[in-house]
C-alpha cells in the first residue's frame, strides 16, 4: 500500500512566513520525490502534494518536526485530493505574499552559519556587521507595513547587489526571500562620528576599531544596535563606569553587561541550565542572575546587588565588538536616566551626542523602538520581567475565541499595549512611563502600528480604570466603545491567559499602585476573579501615603506610617528622626499620615518600601522598586529555615466593606523589637519575608475554600521578589491549592495591557 499514489492539500498556520518556510518545504519535497507547490496566501503556507502515501505522510511530519527555527507552526490542516499526475515541486510567487493576518517574526539572534560567515577572512561577508540570513536577522524592528515584503521594511532603501539578489531568489539558498539580505558592497554601513564633530570620520571596520578604541581607552560611546542606541563602556573600568552614571544621570540603577560567549558568562554569574538556555536563546534577553564572588567587574556596575544582568551578542556587530574588546562591556540604553530609549539616528545626536565621546551608526532605521528583554534567573524558576526584544511581536494564545477585535492600552508606568483577535493576544514591545512625551510618542506610534500589522481593527477599546493614566485619556478621545478594567483584576486576567485558564480563581494581586473603583490606590489585593468580572474578598489594611507620591519617593515616609501603627506617634517619630530624618519633617509626616490630603493605600509594595527603610536600608530611592529589590537581596543571605517565623504577627479581620483585612502591624512591632534587640537585619529581613509571604497563603487558601476555588493566581510587581514568590507558591502548594504563577508574561505592569485584553475579548 505504501507506493499508492496520494495528492493532499496541506494548509500551515502560525509563524511561517519570512522564515524561510517555503524553501524549507521545497527542498524537502525535492528530497522525498514528491511533486506539487507551496505558496505563501493570506492564512499561512498552503501545500498541494503528490506521491506515495508513506513520503506524503513523511512529509507532514518534517513539516512540523524539522520546521524552521524561526518558524512556529500553529497547526497543519490536511485534506484529500485526487492525484492528478503532477510532475515536478515549485514555489509558486503569490502577488500578495503574506497578508495582515500572519505573524511578523521576533528579531533574532545572529545564527551560527552567519557568524561562522563574519568569522571567515575568506567568505564575501567576513567582518560584515549587517549579516543575515532566512534563520536569523532584525524582523520586527525594520518593518514598516504588512505584508512583510524588503519595500515594506527599512530595508527598503538598500538595492541588493547582483550576487546578493542571486542568493535572494534562489530556493536552495539560505537567503532565499531573505528580506534584510545584505552585504558590504550593497547593504547598511556603519560610521563614526567622534564627539563633536558633524560627519563621520570612518566607515566600516575602520568605524567599528575607532569605536573599540575609544571604549578601551575608558571612554563612552553610543552605539546603535537592533531596537535602539545602546551606551557602551568598559565594565572593568571603574572610572569609566563611574563617569557614565554622571553623564546618563542615573545613580545606582544596575547597568546590564554584554560579554562574547556563554564561557564568559559563566564568570560572571551563576547560571543553572534554564539560565544557559535563555542566554543563549535566539530571543537573547538580559538574564540577572546571582554574581560570582569577585566577578571580574567594576563595583559601580550594580552597586550593592547580589545579581548582574548580562547578555549575549544578538547582531554580528555586537559579536564583532566584544570579540575584539575581549572584556565584558557595559550596554545600557541609550538614554538619560528614565527617558526612553533613542532609537532615531538624529533624536540619538540631540540627546545622547552631548553625552558621550563619540557615536557608532549605521544607515539601516530602526522603525520600532525595542528595548533589551529582562529575565531573572532564580531557584525556582525563570521569569520574564520585561517582554520586548525578541518577545515582540509573538502571539500568545487565548484560552477561548473571541467574536471581537480588541485594542488594550495598558497602564502608565512599564506600559505595554496588547491586541487581540480569534484566539490569541500579541502584546507589544515595552513602551515605558507614559509620563515622558518621547514615550507618549512611542505609544501614540504603536497603537497606530500595532493593529495595522496584525490585521486587527479594534471594535472596543479596553483601557485602565485610572482616569488620570495618559493611556486611559487617549482611550476617552478615541470614538469606539470602551471597557475601563480595573488594575488588579487585569493583573490577575494576565496570569489566567498564561496558563489557559477561563474559569474563576482566588487572586492574589501585590504590586506599587492600581487605582480601585473606591477611589482609594490598591495594591494589596484578593480578588475572586474570572474574565468577566472580579470581587475584592481581601486587602491589606489601608493606611495613608503622608504626600502622596513623596512617599514612593521616600520609604521613610512608609517606614514612619507602618512603625506608628505598630508603636504608636512617638516611637515612630523618635525612629524617623534615629533613621536620619529631621524632628521637623518627621513630625509634619506624621501628621500627614492622618491628613485626608494623604491618599489611602493598600499598597503591598509600599509595605515592602517601609520595612526596608525601618530596617536601615536606604531612606530615599533613585528608581522603582529600589528598597524592596535590596530587601529581598538582604533576605536572600539567610537559608529560609534559618529564618524566624514570627507566628501569629499578621493578623486577619472583617472589614465593615465585606472583605477581610490582612494587617502586618503587628509583624511590623516585632521586627522593631529584634532590630532594637541586636538581631541581623539579614534574619530579621528573611522573617518579614517568611511572615507575610506565609499569612497570605494562609488567608488565599482559607478563602479559596469558602468559594470553592481549587486555583489561586499569584500576580502583581511585588512578585518580580523572587523570595515572597517561592514562599507564597510553596505554602500555597502544601495547602493542597493549584498554584498559577507567572513565568513568560511579566507580574508587573508590563502584562496589563494583555489581561485587559482578554477581558475585553472575552466581553
Ligand atoms: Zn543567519
Ligand atoms: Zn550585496
Ligand atoms: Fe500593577
Amino acid at each position: 500500500m505504501a507506493n499508492v499514489l496520494t495528492r493532499r492539500r496541506l494548509r500551515v498556520t502560525g509563524t511561517v512566513q519570512g522564515v524561510g518556510y517555503r524553501p524549507f518545504v521545497y527542498r524537502h519535497a525535492l528530497a522525498l520525490g514528491l511533486a506539487g507547490y507551496v505558496l505563501n496566501d493570506s492564512a499561512g503556507v498552503l501545500i498541494e502534494v503528490e506521491g506515495p502515501v508513506d513520503r506524503v505522510v513523511e512529509l507532514t511530519r518534517r513539516l512540523v518536526d524539522d520546521a524552521p527555527p524561526l518558524a512556529r507552526v500553529a497547526d497543519v490542516a490536511t485534506e484529500e485530493l485526487h492525484a492528478t499526475g503532477a510532475e515536478g515541486f515549485h514555489i509558486v510567487h503569490s502577488d500578495d505574499t503574506g497578508s495582515a493576518d500572519v505573524p511578523i517574526s521576533i528579531d533574532t539572534a545572529t545564527c551560527a552559519d552567519c557568524l561562522a560567515e563574519v568569522d571567515d577572512t575568506a567568505n564575501r561577508r567576513f567582518g560584515y556587521a549587517f549579516t543575515n540570513c532566512t534563520n536569523c536577522g532584525p524582523r520586527y524592528t525594520i518593518v514598516r507595513s504588512v505584508p512583510y515584503d524588503r519595500p515594506a521594511t527599512t530595508m527598503s532603501a538598500f538595492t541588493m547587489c547582483a550576487r546578493c539578489q542571486a542568493e535572494y531568489d534562489d530556493p536552495l539558498d539560505r537567503r532565499f526571500h531573505a528580506q534584510p539580505n545584505a552585504c558590504a558592497d550593497c547593504g547598511p554601513q556603519l560610521s563614526w562620528r567622534p564627539r563633536a564633530t558633524d560627519t563621520a570620520v570612518a566607515t566600516g571596520s575602520g568605524a567599528l576599531e575607532q569605536a573599540l578604541d575609544a571604549i578601551v581607552n575608558g571612554q563612552i560611546v553610543a552605539m546603535k544596535g537592533i531596537g535602539g542606541y545602546h551606551l557602551v563602556a568598559d565594565a572593568t573600568d571603574e572610572r569609566a563606569i563611574a563617569e557614565l552614571r554622571r553623564r546618563k544621570a542615573r545613580d545606582d540603577k544596575p547597568f546590564a553587561l554584554m560579554v562574547a560567549s556563554l564561557a564568559d558568562a559563566r564568570t560572571l554569574c551563576e547560571l543553572d541550565a534554564a539560565a544557559e538556555a535563555a542566554l543563549t536563546s535566539i530571543r537573547r534577553p538580559i538574564v540577572l542572575a546571582p554574581r560570582r564572588p569577585g566577578a571580574g567587574v567594576a563595583s559601580g556596575v550594580a552597586p550593592g546587588l547580589p545579581e548582574l544582568g548580562v547578555m549575549l551578542p544578538y547582531s554580528p556587530l555586537h559579536h564583532l565588538l566584544l570579540t575584539a574588546a575581549r572584556r565584558p562591556l557595559v550596554m545600557t540604553s541609550g538614554n538619560l536616566s528614565d527617558e526612553p530609549i533613542a532609537h532615531d539616528d538624529d533624536d540619538a545626536a540631540t540627546r545622547l551626542g552631548p553625552m558621550v565621546d563619540g557615536l557608532l551608526q549605521h544607515d539601516r532605521p530602526i522603525h520600532i523602538r525595542c528595548d533589551d528583554s529582562v529575565v531573572r534567573s532564580t531557584p525556582a524558576r525563570l521569569q520574564v520581567l520585561r517582554r520586548s526584544r525578541g518577545y515582540a511581536p509573538e502571539r500568545i494564545g487565548l484560552p477561548f475565541t473571541s467574536t471581537r477585535q480588541v485594542l488594550a492600552v495598558g497602564a502608565e508606568l512599564k506600559n505595554t499595549i496588547s491586541v487581540a483577535k480569534h484566539d490569541w493576544v500579541v502584546p507589544s514591545h515595552h513602551i515605558g512611563d507614559l509620563e515622558h512625551l518621547a514615550t507618549y510618542r512611542s505609544f501614540l506610534q504603536a497603537v497606530d502600528h500595532l493593529p495595522r500589522l496584525y490585521g486587527v481593527e479594534p471594535g472596543l477599546i479596553a483601557h485602565d480604570m485610572h482616569p488620570e493614566y495618559l493611556s486611559s485619556k487617549w482611550a476617552a478621545d478615541i470614538d469606539l466603545p470602551r471597557l475601563a478594567v480595573q488594575h488588579h483584576h487585569a493583573h490577575v486576567a494576565a496570569c489566567m491567559v498564561e496558563h489557559g485558564r477561563v474559569e474563576a480563581v482566588l487572586g492574589i494581586a501585590y504590586d506599587g499602585l492600581g487605582y480601585g473603583p473606591d477611589g482609594s490606590l490598591w495594591g494589596g489585593e484578593m480578588l475572586i476573579a474570572d474574565l468577566v468580572t472580579a470581587r475584592r474578598v481581601a486587602h491589606l489594611r489601608p493606611v495613608r501615603m503622608p504626600g502622596g507620591t513623596a512617599a514612593i519617593r521616600e520609604p521613610w515616609r512608609m517606614g514612619a506610617v507602618w512603625s506608628s501603627l505598630a508603636n504608636g506617634n512617638d516611637a515612630a517619630l523618635q525612629r524617623a528622626t534615629i533613621g536620619g530624618a529631621d524632628a521637623t519633617t518627621a513630625r509634619a509626616v506624621l501628621d500627614l499620615a492622618a491628613h485626608p490630603s494623604s491618599p489611602i493605600t493598600t499598597s503591598a509594595g509600599r509595605l515592602f518600601d517601609a520595612v526596608a527603610a525601618l530596617l536601615g536600608g536606604r531612606q530615599r530611592v533613585t528608581y522603582e522598586a529600589q528598597a524592596a529589590i535590596e530587601l529581598e537581596a538582604l533576605a536572600r543571605q539567610i537559608p529560609r529555615h534559618q529564618a524566624p517565623r514570627y507566628e501569629g504577627c499578621v493578623t486577619v479581620a472583617a472589614c465593615d466593606d465585606d472583605a477581610r483585612v490582612l494587617d502586618p502591624s503587628g509583624l511590623v512591632g516585632a521586627l522593631l523589637v529584634d532590630l532594637d534587640g541586636g538581631v541581623d537585619r539579614a534574619v530579621i529581613a528573611a522573617g518579614f519575608h517568611e511572615a507575610f509571604g506565609r499569612a497570605t497563603a494562609m488567608l488565599a487558601a482559607d478563602l479559596a475554600a469558602e468559594h470553592h476555588l481549587d486555583t489561586v493566581a499569584v500576580t502583581g510587581g511585588v512578585f518580580q521578589n523572587s523570595l515572597l514568590s517561592e514562599i507564597v507558591g510553596r505554602q500555597l502548594g502544601e495547602l493542597g491549592v493549584d498554584v498559577l504563577q507567572h513565568r513568560t508574561i511579566p507580574p508587573n505592569d508590563g502584562g496589563i495591557s494583555i489581561g485587559q485584553a482578554a477581558i475585553a475579548a472575552f466581553s
